[in-house]
């Protein structure tokens, strides 16, 4: 049996954020691989400025490249409009029975992943590692834990773990300003970028 991370986002682009958390919990929770799935036309990030998923599926293949144990998925990207989160597991679930799933995602979704489409079904087809910001205050985030647990049959993971604060959205205004993101992002994805002259208006 294989254990493995999931995480979905829309890697607008991909940054360091998101390799460190797959990098650690990684090793952290003893996963065999970490699965990255960019997601498809999102019905919560209207923006314009949201890169083909192609385009974003590229980038992190480009850094997950000398990574074996890093791999990108393409199947909410091939998807026409938006996968719910829920699908995704439960396809994966026929797909490698064999496997054990663990979604990664930040702490906040705790508190939103109620609204999320059939949560139980999420909670059903995987569990949770749930990464706690250090120094956030984490006596309500346990107590969301217990909640979900008891509701869902959930089973949810705390992970203290070092958040940088760096996002998708400050890359892409730092981009479009003509400034530099070395170091947050892998320079093989900058030079694509640059290449393409991605993110350089809105
Ligand atoms: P955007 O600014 O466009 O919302 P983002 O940087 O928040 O982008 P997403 O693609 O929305 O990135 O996030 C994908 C996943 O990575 C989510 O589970 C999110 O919680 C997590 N994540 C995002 N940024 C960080 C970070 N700096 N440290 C750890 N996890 C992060
Ligand atoms: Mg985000």
């Amino acid at each position: 049996m294989k254990k493995i991370g999931i995480m979905g986002g829309t890697f607008n682009p991909i940054h360091i954020g998101h390799l460190i958390l797959a990098d650690r919990a990684k090793d952290d929770f003893g996963l065999d691989e970490v699965w990255i799935i960019p997601t498809g036309c999102s019905y919560m990030k209207k923006d314009i400025d949201v890169l083909p998923g192609e385009e974003r599926y590229h980038m992190v293949l480009l850094a997950a490249k000398d990574k074996p144990w890093m791999k990108c998925l393409d199947v909410e990207i091939k998807h026409s409009g938006y996968t719910y989160s829920y699908e995704t597991l439960e396809q994966l679930k026929e797909t490698y029975p064999e496997n054990e799933f663990y979604f990664i995602f930040g702490a906040d979704c705790l508190f939103s992943i109620e609204c999320w489409k059939c949560p139980e079904r999420i909670f059903d087809a995987c569990q949770v590692i749930a990464a706690v910001r250090n120094d956030s205050s984490t006596e309500e985030m346990q107590q969301k834990k217990i909640e979900l647990e008891q509701k869902f049959g959930a089973k949810i993971e705390l992970y203290s773990f070092p958040r940088l604060e760096i996002s998708s959205t400050e890359l892409r205004e730092r981009i479009r300003l003509g400034k530099s993101v070395s170091y947050m992002i892998p320079e093989q994805v900058i030079s694509y970028i640059a290449k393409k002259g991605f993110y350089k208006e809105l």
